[in-house]
């Protein structure tokens, strides 16, 4: 069985130009080191009306509980200007100790890292009690219907129980190992729509500007205090996009 070195399994997962929703055949290539380690996978083709199709890839290794799952995405967004870039986006080197590319972060290198930490579990537990489990969607930078949902809609179906999840989104601000998150915040948005009347800048009397409207409902709604947070997370705040 073999053992993954992370860094170069990175290198690799980066290499595929796996912009949301298409997948490059980077699912197929994962599955593959997955199947070598002995897991069972599938991938999970799902398409809503009116959207792309994306690949997701559910990939279990033993039968028994308790299944601890690891969770990811492997797409990533646009590079945008490559001529911006210090390295090829898809081409990842290592500079002054930091590995360039695209997903380097967000979050192929977790990716890489839950492979590569099963690979050397395995090598070594070759009985333990329970299952390992990897969920991995291409649809988590999009608009996010085809991925994780669906594939939980499936593993319901099938009866198949998730018992401890490690998501691998970067948490680390500074440096690696700096927290482990024990949760993760929720989230509302809303839509605020303020009509007024046209008219000339010069006659403001015969319009109705509905600018300063909304920078006056906005400057309410900012000085709303939501909550206190708690011990383990910040106050929950409101952003104006
Ligand atoms: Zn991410």
């Amino acid at each position: 069985m073999p053992i993954y070195n992370e860094v170069t399994l990175a290198k690799e997962l980066i290499k595929f130009p796996s912009i949301t929703p298409i997948d490059a055949g980077v699912m197929k290539f994962l599955e593959k080191k997955l199947s070598v380690l002995g897991f069972k996978c599938k991938i999970l083709e799902f398409k809503e009306k009116n959207t792309k199709p994306v690949k997701n890839l559910y990939a279990k290794f033993g039968k028994k509980r308790p299944n601890f799952c690891f969770a990811g995405h492997l797409d990533v967004v646009p590079p945008g200007n490559i001529k911006d870039w210090t390295v090829d986006p898809f081409k990842p080197k290592i500079v002054k100790k930091y590995l360039i590319g695209r997903g380097a972060n967000d979050m192929k290198s977790s990716v890489a890292s839950f492979v590569s930490a099963v690979s050397k579990f395995l090598a070594t537990n070759k009985k333990f009690q329970g299952s390992i489990s990897l969920l991995i969607t291409g649809d988590e930078e999009g608009i996010a219907v085809n991925g994780t949902k669906k594939v939980i809609e499936y593993l319901k179906k099938n009866k198949e129980k998730i018992d401890f999840c490690l998501v691998g989104e970067p948490t680390n601000q500074n440096k690696l190992g700096e927290m482990m998150k024990i949760g993760r915040r929720g989230s509302i948005t809303g839509y605020l729509t303020v009509s007024g009347v046209q008219g000339h800048v010069a006659y403001p009397h015969d319009a109705n500007n509905p600018t300063p409207v909304m920078v006056k409902i906005l400057n309410q709604i900012e000085n709303i205090k939501l909550d206190n947070g708690n011990k383990n997370f910040q106050p929950s705040n409101l952003e104006i996009v």
